[in-house]
């Protein structure tokens, strides 16, 4: 027997449809890349994104095509992303933070026939244009007055663009389990990997970032995504704010202190979203110059740990209620939030602080398990640490182009690479990436838990934790520092006297080596790979 509820599928211009229908006049505001302020409402948005469709459809993409965005958060990007989705194409949002060579790797991998780039970008774009036969034209995000001079194919301004049909237009029709988005990993092992967004992944995973114990949008807030949409699906903020008919805030190409305050202050922004770096610089620059953020009331922090120091800073200063977020492209993104169950509401303080520490425990529609190596799922204890694996109707099940390529396990879990713990309440934390985790002996040491301790010595700048190879015990752990300026760097014994009462006696590192500076990734994360080569036939001293 079936249901006899109406077939509606989950399609994203829906979220718009009804932001548009329900608060036709709520705000959309923007930095824009030009300079100034822009002002527009979710009304106005859909009818430019039904431009932008049925502009498409007139340069003749269709069902499935690729169409690339190259673009800080503006209403313009928004525009693009609904109208590139309701043209039944599907958009590609390109990380210009990427390494140039990268970017074209991506760009060819997807095929994308279209780039859609911000002013910011046109000189990126053209030292790369030769590597991209396959984009056939550029449209960049300006008008007519704020068009440079560019050698790009077909190069013509978004406004021009989309003034060249007249709007009447229907959004193209597609299943709920088309593709609509395509997000690249960031490729810290290996190739870049195409993640491939349904219009029902989308729309699900929306909804349930916005229950109340997750991001809990609702109409009175002013949203303001930091976190760009080109990182990891824009942590959904571009679908989860306009279907509750939030407000939105569109920081443009400006995310340094200053200007992320004056957005807040300007704007009576209510919730935001970014990684640790950006609330770090919001931060500085308030304890500066004596600014406040009282419109604030939450704000979402992830991408990597987020440090007890600046939950506690924007909490009891600033009356700023942090939530901590764990997620990755393949999760679209968000995996889990750090918010207070009844279980632990009553918790003091410090130890308060130590639970926002955690990533938290997923929304519905996200099922967790930890196991061993071999597959066995390991206690919720928040001691036990094993692979973290997850399972949902918004998490990958293959990649773009690699669909041979087996990602799940038996059970239809996907491996996220990270390593973590679970408590009795549900709440994971992270305490390594598996590839980095330490072997020791047959047991893991979290090279996470070192590097935090040892960054507490004085005068150390930033630590990274390594294995070396080690006949008896297979790895063992080599730490490697980088001194503040005109800082000494302390002696192994030193270091590990420092380390004694911070972690078990068996973690201690066998050695510790110094250099000027550790290699990162393009977004900003210890590029371990690149430490493992330099030191892979590293023997403690
Ligand atoms: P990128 O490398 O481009 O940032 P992702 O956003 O997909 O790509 O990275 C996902 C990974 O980032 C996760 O698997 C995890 O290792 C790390 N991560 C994300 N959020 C957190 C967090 N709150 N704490 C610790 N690690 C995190």
């Amino acid at each position: 027997m079936l249901g006899l509820m109406q077939d509606w599928p989950l399609l994203m211009h829906t979220v718009l449809d009804h932001a548009a229908a329900q608060h036709p006049k709520r705000e959309v505001v923007s930095r824009s890349v030009e300079g100034p302020f822009h002002r527009t409402d979710y009304a106005t948005l859909r009818g430019r994104a039904l431009r932008v469709a049925q502009r498409l459809a007139k340069d003749g993409i269709r069902n499935g095509d690729r169409v690339a965005t190259l673009a800080w958060n503006t209403w313009r990007h928004l525009e693009a992303w609904y109208g590139i989705a309701g043209a039944g194409a599907v958009y590609h949002t390109v990380n210009p933070r990427l390494f140039p060579d990268q970017i074209a790797w991506i760009m060819s991998h997807a095929g994308s026939r279209i780039l859609m780039l911000d002013l910011s970008f046109v000189a990126l774009a053209e030292s790369l244009a030769d590597k991209l036969p396959q984009v056939e034209r550029f449209i960049i995000l300006t008008d007519a007055a704020h068009m440079p001079r560019t050698t790009l194919r077909n190069a013509v301004a978004y406004e021009d663009w989309i003034a060249e049909i007249d709007g009447d237009y229907a959004w193209v029709k597609v299943a709920e389990n088309a593709a609509a988005g395509i997000c690249y990993t960031s490729g810290t092992t290996g190739d870049p990997k195409g993640v491939v967004y349904s219009h029902r992944s989308n729309v699900i995973h929306a909804l349930a970032c916005n229950q109340v114990d997750a991001f809990g949008l609702g109409s009175a807030d002013r949203v303001m995504p930091v976190v760009p949409m080109f990182h990891a699906n824009g942590w959904s903020l571009a679908l989860a704010a306009p279907m509750v008919g939030a407000a939105m805030v569109m920081p443009g190409a400006r995310l340094d202190g200053a200007s992320v305050h004056e957005l807040v202050a300007q704007e009576r922004v209510t919730f935001s979203a970014a990684v640790p770096t950006v609330w770090m610089m919001l931060l500085q620059h308030l304890e500066a110059t004596g600014g406040r953020i009282d419109s604030m009331n939450r704000v979402a922090i992830g991408g990597s740990a987020c440090p007890a120091a600046i939950t506690r800073a924007y909490q009891e200063k600033y009356g700023v209620r942090v939530i901590h977020a764990w997620g990755m492209t393949e999760m679209s993104p968000v995996g889990t939030l750090c918010s207070v169950k009844p279980e632990v509401a009553s918790l003091a303080t410090d130890e308060m602080l130590r639970l926002q520490a955690k990533q938290g425990t997923p929304p519905y529609t996200i099922e967790m398990k930890i196991t061993d190596d071999d597959g066995r799922p390991l206690p919720w204890d928040g001691t036990t640490f094993g692979r973290l694996k997850v399972r949902g109707p918004a998490i990958s099940r293959r990649y773009f182009r690699r669909e041979e390529e087996e990602i799940l396990d038996g059970e239809g879990f996907f491996d996220t690479g990270d390593v973590a713990t679970i408590d009795e309440h549900g709440y994971m934390e992270v305490t390594d990436r598996s590839k980095d985790v330490i072997k020791s002996g047959g047991e893991w040491i979290s090279s996470i838990a070192l590097e935090n301790a040892a960054v507490g010595y004085p005068g150390v700048a930033e630590a990274a934790v390594v294995s070396m190879k080690d006949a008896k015990w297979d790895e063992r752990p080599l730490l490697i520092l980088v001194m503040k300026d005109g800082a000494a760097a302390p002696a192994l014994s030193e270091m590990n006297a420092f380390l004694a009462d911070k972690v078990a006696k068996w973690w201690l590192p066998d050695d510790l080596a110094v250099l000027d500076e550790i290699p990162h990734t393009a977004t900003g994360k210890i590029l371990k790979t690149r430490l493992r080569e330099m030191f892979k036939d590293h023997q403690p001293a």
